[in-house]
């Protein structure tokens, strides 16, 4: 019995994991502290019997079991948190921890892999949520990299500015694409646009009818195009997937596909979305787990 986390910046879902099968799959709302943090774990496996496995996949970069936001907006706490060693306090079990970003690259990678003899070697998956996260498949291996850092190119910087010109970022950059596509930054974007408190599923569906309120969510869509350009013009990618609540909103991806069809015909590379849905993370942080079981 094993049991699966996925924790982002807005919510943690866990996984009852019975032979590679999901038996239950719930969701709590993330904590803002440590202590409303652990109380979300003790309720989400409320009930489950004691796991021989717990597989966690977290936003953040993981290093020696400890996580850290590459944004300190996103998640106030996680600034080196020892995540592993309270939840080896919680689980008397063996533990593996990995970035969200790269347990959904991997999950979607292995999707495909069963699903055709074609699948791609190269494949970036770029989460657009809370934040903007992914994680990077090379010649078929998951790559992590030394610092835990691979596939974050949400922190990578594009041209493309913000419409409410709110360039800095909780990383310490300036103009990262984090600071226009993720779902926080359209929530405020959309809030100085129309002076009043709006989030991210409130300017999609005022997209349908409102011309400004496109505007901002297709200049995100070209700003992840030219991520999309940029990344595959240093590593040459076979495939890009796009996941999060953000990127699985209606009309995101054909939104980043016509932005990116605009690119010279060398910087273009097939766009789909997380076959997995909101559930790539989840999935995937427990296919690598049962992989690494065998
Ligand atoms: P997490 O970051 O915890 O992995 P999500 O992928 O659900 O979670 O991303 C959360 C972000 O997505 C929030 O900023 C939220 O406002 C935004 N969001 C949630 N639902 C929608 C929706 N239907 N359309 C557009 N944005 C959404
Ligand atoms: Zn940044």
């Amino acid at each position: 019995m094993l049991i699966a986390i996925d924790i982002g910046g807005t919510k943690i879902a866990a996984a009852w994991v019975e032979n590679g099968k999901v038996l239950e799959r719930r969701q709590q709302p993330m904590a803002p502290d440590p202590i409303g943090f652990m109380a979300a774990i003790a309720q989400l496996v409320l009930g489950w019997p004691a796991p021989q496995q717990v597989a966690v996949a977290a936003t953040g970069f993981i290093n020696d079991g400890k996580v850290h936001s590459v944004n300190q907006n996103i998640i106030a706490f996680w600034d080196g948190f020892p995540l592993a060693e309270r939840l080896a306090e919680r689980f008397a079990c063996p533990l593996i921890l990995m970035n969200d970003g790269q347990a959904a690259a991997w999950g979607e990678y292995q999707v495909r892999q069963s699903a055709s003899e074609n699948s791609p070697d190269n494949l970036l998956f770029i989460t657009l949520s809370t934040g903007v996260g992914g994680g990077l498949v090379l010649d078929r291996k998951l790559r992590i990299g030394p610092h835990g850092l691979a596939g974050h190119v949400g922190h990578a910087t594009v041209s493309r500015q913000p419409t409410d010109g709110d360039l800095g970022c909780g990383c310490g950059r300036h103009s990262c694409l984090e600071k226009i596509a993720s779902g926080t930054a359209l929530g405020r974007q959309a809030s100085a646009m129309f002076g009043r408190a709006m989030n991210s599923a409130e300017l999609f569906e005022l997209a349908l009818t409102d011309t400004k309120a496109e505007a901002i969510i297709n200049n995100a869509a070209m700003a992840v195009a030219e991520a999309i350009s940029n990344v595959h013009m240093t590593i040459d990618l076979s495939e890009i997937v796009i996941g999060g609540s953000v990127g699985l909103a209606d009309g995101m991806l054909q939104r980043i596909q016509l932005a990116l069809a605009r690119a010279p015909n060398l910087m273009q590379v097939p766009v789909s979305a997380a076959i997995l849905g909101p559930d790539a993370g989840l999935v995937g942080i427990m296919q690598w787990a049962n992989a690494k079981d065998a």
